[in-house]
């Protein structure tokens, strides 16, 4: 037997949702824990998410007055994923994830609360609700992380009010028609910034109110402090090593070095997806594909499903990925997403023929799939382009081009305005900078505007659905998703088909234990998060549709594997 450097009962892979769910769960269980991380700082795309939960029938519902119940959950998800995902995955979910839930509020740092009003994706389906199932993490003050604050990778870009401070989902809302109550909290919130000067001296400058995906990993990497589960970064791990059939230990590099860590309980690999892996994305995604148009961190590459791979590991829905679309800033590596301005009144999404191809308010994954359903068919999509007018400018939010009213053109930085934000006195001028057919952008937007006074979109249904809603502005009636495009000048962002991380990759069952092609259990394997093969289908519920399971087949991956190796060894001493 080859020599160990070190020896722990399970080893997990990645610091993300997934990951720290299972560290805390196997620690509870009695087992010497250790996580690895190949970047230097922790918590994968999760620390950049908006950190929402999604979980039917959850027990924060009730106080907001929502009913709900774990029949009604599972029709909507047997709905939603149309026969992709076996129906004992969806039960457990419905089930375990309640559990999981109610474990962490009890025995960790970990708590939530509801998003009465976040509706589901698709509320008007059987089982559908218009809120609730949704929870985002209470805030969090990052100082309690102590020097680990400094680890705790950033949040996205877009997620930083002013490039700043962090704001919870509730309150985003809010923002989003700065109105003169908006603007008294927006007001307030930097008056609090303002107040955490000293605070923030001491982190580097860092702010320590942490909201979003921030406060959901700087909760669950307190929890693992407090257990003291140990936490390497710059490990990145490389092979998985099998004995007798079962996996035994892991590879990974540690000071440059190879660095062999035994594992008696096993692995669990929550690696996060292929997001930044171009060869992948190519061989397995829609064409055209690229790296650049994600948001997922830069450190998921794929490596856990390659290493599950090695091993026989099966693979499922490699086509797909959590869609939404993106704009690009010049010189940034990573989307912008579009999640708000797709409901917002006043603009189009349109491909370089000029013409619209989707509901743009619909579910992020869903206008992604029609933008590339459109580029099959008019080899034209990619880019597309957000069209809008002076109005829309004026009052709401294009990418990183905050509303004019507080931002107006002439105090763009130069970067935005001469290389980013298309701007024409005449929609055929714009048309023509941005070089598409002016005649069929002006029959697009006459077309539209005719959908917008009537308010009802008569091509794709913008605005029916509660979800559209959700996002649009509720001032404007009767459908607050659709107002014309008018009045000059006109503005164009470009828009690329986007994702927050693929979901194809290893097929796992209820326990999270990794399967063969066979659909037998690859013994001492075990997988969370964007490395399997997401129980959600070719869908999305509802916001937090990837960091629930992420964190309930994580939390499922300890306990199986706990309970395996206890097993195994009764088996070997009969
Ligand atoms: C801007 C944005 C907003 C989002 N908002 C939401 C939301 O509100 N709700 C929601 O449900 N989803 C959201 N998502 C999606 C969600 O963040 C991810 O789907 C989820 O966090 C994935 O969790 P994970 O644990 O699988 O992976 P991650 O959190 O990505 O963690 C994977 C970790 O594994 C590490 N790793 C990779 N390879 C190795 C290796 N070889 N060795 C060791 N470590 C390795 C990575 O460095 C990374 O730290 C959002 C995503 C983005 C980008």
């Amino acid at each position: 037997m080859a020599e160990w450097d070190h020896r722990v009962d399970l080893v997990v892979v990645g610091s993300g949702a997934a990951a720290m769910a299972a560290g805390i769960r196997a620690r509870d269980l009695g087992l010497d824990v250790l996580l690895v991380e190949k970047g230097d700082v922790y918590g994968g795309s999760s620390a950049m998410s908006g950190g929402v939960c999604w979980v039917g029938n959850n027990p924060h519902m009730r106080k907001y007055g929502i009913a709900d119940s774990d029949e009604e959950t599972l029709t909507y998800l047997r709905h939603i994923t149309r026969g992709e995902t076996a129906d004992e995955q969806l039960r457990t979910y419905v089930v375990e994830s309640k559990r999981m839930l109610a474990y962490l509020a009890e025995r960790t740092r970990l708590t939530f609360d509801a998003l009465d009003a976040y509706t589901d994706y698709y509320p008007e389906a059987p089982g559908g609700k218009m809120g609730g199932r949704s929870m985002e993490p209470d805030p969090f003050d990052g100082s309690l992380l102590g020097e680990d604050f400094a680890r705790l990778r950033r949040p996205a870009t877009s997620a930083l009010i002013l490039g700043k401070f962090m704001i919870t989902a509730r309150m985003a809302k809010r923002f989003i028609i700065l109105n003169f109550a908006g603007l008294v909290l927006m007001l307030w919130q930097m008056v609090k910034f303002a107040l955490r000067a000293p605070k923030r001296a001491r982190f580097g400058g860092r702010d320590t109110y942490l909201t979003n995906g921030n406060a959901l990993v700087g909760r669950l990497r307190l929890s693992l402090k407090d257990r003291a589960v140990p936490l390497w970064l710059e490990t990145p791990a490389e092979e998985l090593v099998l004995e007798g059939g079962r996996v035994v230990g892991l590879v990974v590099k540690k000071d440059g070095k190879p660095f062999r860590i035994a594992a008696r309980c096993g692995v669990v690999l929550a690696a996060g997806g292929f997001d930044r892996n171009l060869a992948m994305r190519e061989k397995y995604g829609p064409k055209p594909a690229s790296v650049a148009w994600t948001a997922g961190a830069e450190t998921n590459t794929g490596d856990g499903i390659a290493m599950g791979m090695k091993l026989g590991g099966a693979l499922a829905l490699m086509d797909e990925a959590w869609w939404t679309p993106v704009t690009q800033l010049p010189g940034m590596t990573s989307g912008w997403v579009l999640v708000v301005e797709k409901s917002l009144p006043g603009n189009i999404f349109v491909n370089g023929n000029g013409e619209r191809f989707t509901n743009e308010a619909a579910p992020y994954v869903d206008v992604v799939v029609a933008m590339y359903e459109d580029q099959k068919k008019t080899g034209n999509s990619v880019p597309g382009w957000m069209v809008f007018d002076a109005g829309y400018r004026k009052n709401y939010i294009a990418g990183p081009v905050g509303p004019g009213k507080a931002m107006p053109d002439s105090r763009l930085s130069r970067r935005l305005r001469d290389r980013f934000l298309v701007k024409a006195p005449t929609l055929a001028a714009l048309a023509e900078k941005i070089r598409v057919p002016a005649d069929r952008l002006a029959a697009t937007v006459e077309r539209f505007n005719g959908f917008a006074r009537a308010g009802k979109d008569g091509d794709f249904g913008r605005g029916d659905s509660a979800s559209d809603r959700y996002y649009g502005d509720e001032r404007v009636s009767p459908n607050p998703c659709l107002l014309p495009i008018a009045k000059a000048p006109f503005y164009a962002i470009p828009v690329f088909p986007g994702d927050l991380g693929t979901k194809g990759g290893l097929r796992t069952d209820t326990h999270a234990r990794v399967l063969d092609e066979g659909g037998r259990v690859i013994a001492g394997l075990y997988a969370a998060g964007n490395t399997t093969a997401s129980i959600m289908g070719r869908s999305y519920p509802g916001a937090g549709g990837t960091v629930g399971p992420a964190l309930c087949f994580g939390f499922l991956g300890a306990e199986a594997a706990a309970k395996d190796a206890a097993g195994a060894r009764t088996h070997a001493a009969a």
